[in-house]
């Protein structure tokens, strides 16, 4: 059953910056269509790890499988195109188009191509389903009442929402949040992990969070990795890494 495979696995991933080792063989494996959250003190190589996923920085040990191909050292282009999209990847949304054009330029659209320019009514077709379908995706990030604002108009949080909605438009498999809900307030912050929840569970939608606010994070999530100076110090489900007494002592000190 694919949809609950495997979509991302790392295999003793290392990356070092000079004398220091950011990431020492770590070892990852995401579930298809799972809310899978990294946390871990500042400094613990989160980033980095999502970083040599994502193509952003190449390894210097071990191997990076996504979506039954191996990815390890891909230029970052290659594995977006292949529905692996870091949100901040997507090129910046024109913050003066509204927020339905910003979801239209995400899609790919042959109108724009110059040889489909001749078939105008063709074209004017696919732009009315195109339209539906952004509407649609507005609608599953809660944007549906804000499509017509400019989009520097929105709040952080929705700001956050319209990338991940920009992500879906570009035909994302697994979408990579960097604290999706950093600076916003809880109430909404609920809300916005709920939406997450539910592109995982009603568009087999896999997120892949780094997120500092686990208060309100960690009940979301399906699968946790905790890292600590590069390594992965503890791994389950929520219950089991909150209960966990490493865990603990590395937030506690
Ligand atoms: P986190 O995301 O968990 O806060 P990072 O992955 O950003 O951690 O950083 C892990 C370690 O690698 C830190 O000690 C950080 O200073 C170091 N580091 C990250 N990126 C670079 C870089 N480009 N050059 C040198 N050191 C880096």
């Amino acid at each position: 059953d694919a949809r609950r495979s495997t979509i991302l696995q790392t295999e003793n991933l290392t990356k070092r910056f000079g004398g220091l080792t950011a990431l020492n063989r770590v070892s990852i494996k995401v579930e298809r269509g799972s809310l899978t959250m990294i946390m871990g003190p500042n400094g613990s190589g989160k980033t980095t790890l999502i970083n040599v996923c994502s193509g952003i920085l190449k390894p210097d040990e071990g191997r990076v499988l996504f979506d039954g191909e191996d990815i390890t050292g891909a230029p970052p282009h290659e594995i977006y195109k292949l529905g692996f999209i870091r949100t901040f990847q997507i090129p910046m949304p024109f913050l003066k188009l509204n927020v339905l054009e910003n979801v239209l330029v995400a899609m790919k659209n042959s109108g724009e191509s110059p040889l489909k320019a001749p078939l105008r009514p063709l074209w004017m077709k696919e732009e009315e389903e195109n339209v539906k379908r952004a509407m649609e995706i507005l609608g599953r990030v809660g944007l549906s009442d804000s499509w017509d604002k400019e989009s520097f108009k929105l709040g952080g949080g929705q700001l956050k929402m319209l990338e991940v909605a920009r992500a879906l438009a570009a035909g994302a498999k697994l979408i990579a949040l960097d604290e999706p809900i950093g600076g916003v307030d809880p109430a909404y912050a609920n809300e916005i992990l709920g939406y997450l929840s539910d592109l995982r569970k009603n568009l087999g939608i896999t997120l892949l969070l780094i997120e500092h606010r686990i208060d309100l994070a960690l009940p979301f999530a399906d699968y946790v990795y905790v890292m600590d100076r590069g390594v992965v110090i503890s791994q389950g489900t929520p219950e089991e890494v909150s209960n966990d007494p490493k865990v603990l002592e590395v937030y506690l000190g």
